[in-house]
């Protein structure tokens, strides 16, 4: 029969990266955090057009879905192909039916011009009435003034700035310069080594954290809300909720799965559609977190969203799969090619 929740939330995505699996290797190992942004992430996204942007997320949008997944905040950057590049992501996500919230991530790597392309991005989708929040991509990334930018056409559109913040230690000065711009609708995103506390919500990614290798976050510990992320990698919310209750625990043995869980509640604050969506589990016990953190490979079977059956026995209903699954690999063969 199997219990039903509302939809997960997944609090940290990257629809763009759900083609990079089996990219070429980087020429020189990294070795730092920062290297494997370098190597990896920053060749990635150079490349990354539009069409690739669509089919990467129809994918990852896909996949989230058959996780039970009915919400993803979204946090994007493809700096050769920045205007449309949100309205293209949240088409994607609504095409497969699921949630989608869009940002785009501002950054002066690309220098002004190209800090000035992403505010206007953001802008652009959010006064159409797009679902969003102001992106940036990190303070490390962005001088003084493009944070002050992004603070300001958040406050001024009613929304928060979606940020990675101090994720590895080359980022462990962002809280003494974002602490005078952030506000309490913030999404502040890693905080491994943010050395004073931001009023603001946490998106804990722990199995990100883990493959960066950049340490452990202490989400216990966080003053506020705190979600789960998986920053890229998938959107199966169960998996992260299972993982980051372990690595909790590594940590802290008294840690409990009840309050694993509830980071995977606080999503349905971010995006409280998503908890009157329906899921149904393959597994009986799929409300109660001490079951759910020891029973690996639970399914989505069934999912509502907004009263629609977009998952009817584990297979999406508006998309055929295997074509979402073909083209996007035409699509990552196109991208390997130019890396
Ligand atoms: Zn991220």
């Amino acid at each position: 029969m199997g219990d039903s929740t509302g939809g997960m939330v997944c609090g940290h995505h990257h629809l763009y990266s759900a083609l990079a699996r089996g990219m070429p290797a980087p020429p020189v190992t990294p070795t730092t955090f920062l290297e494997i942004l370098k190597q990896v992430w920053w060749r990635l996204d150079v490349a990354l057009d539009a069409e690739m942007i669509r089919w990467s997320a129809m994918l990852g949008a896909l996949e989230a879905l058959e996780s039970g997944t009915t919400a993803i905040v979204d946090h994007h950057e493809s700096p050769n192909a920045i205007e449309g590049s949100l309205d293209v992501i949240a088409a994607a996500c609504s095409e497969v039916g699921v949630r989608a919230v869009c940002a785009y991530g501002v950054t002066d790597r690309h220098g002004p011009e190209g800090a000035r392309l992403g505010l206007e991005e953001n802008e652009r989708f959010l006064r159409a009435g797009g679902r969003g929040m102001v992106g940036v991509h990190a303070a490390f990334t962005c001088s003084d003034d493009t944070l002050d930018r992004a603070a300001g056409l958040a406050a001024d559109l009613g929304v928060g700035v979606h940020i990675h913040v101090a994720e590895g230690d080359v980022d462990a000065g962002a809280g003494d310069r974002l602490a005078p711009l952030v506000r309490s609708d913030w999404l502040v995103v890693h905080a491994v080594h943010l050395a004073r506390p931001l009023p603001a919500t946490l998106a804990h990614n722990p199995r990100s954290n883990m493959n960066n290798g950049v340490g452990y976050a202490r989400p216990r510990s966080w003053g506020g809300p705190v979600v789960l992320g998986t920053d890229g990698i998938g959107g199966d919310m169960l998996e992260e909720f299972r993982l980051g209750y372990a690595r909790a625990r590594e940590e802290d043995v008294t840690a409990t799965p009840a309050e694993a869980w509830g980071w995977v509640r606080a999503g349905w604050d971010l995006v409280p559609e998503a908890a009157r969506d329906r899921v149904r589990w393959s597994y009986d016990g799929a409300d109660d977190p001490w079951r759910l953190a020891f029973t690996p490979g639970v399914r989505a079977l069934d999912v509502w969203v907004a009263g629609e059956q977009v998952l009817a026995g584990g297979r999406a209903t508006r998309v055929d799969p295997e074509e979402v699954r073909a083209r996007a690999a035409e699509q990552a063969r196109r991208l390997f090619a130019r890396l």
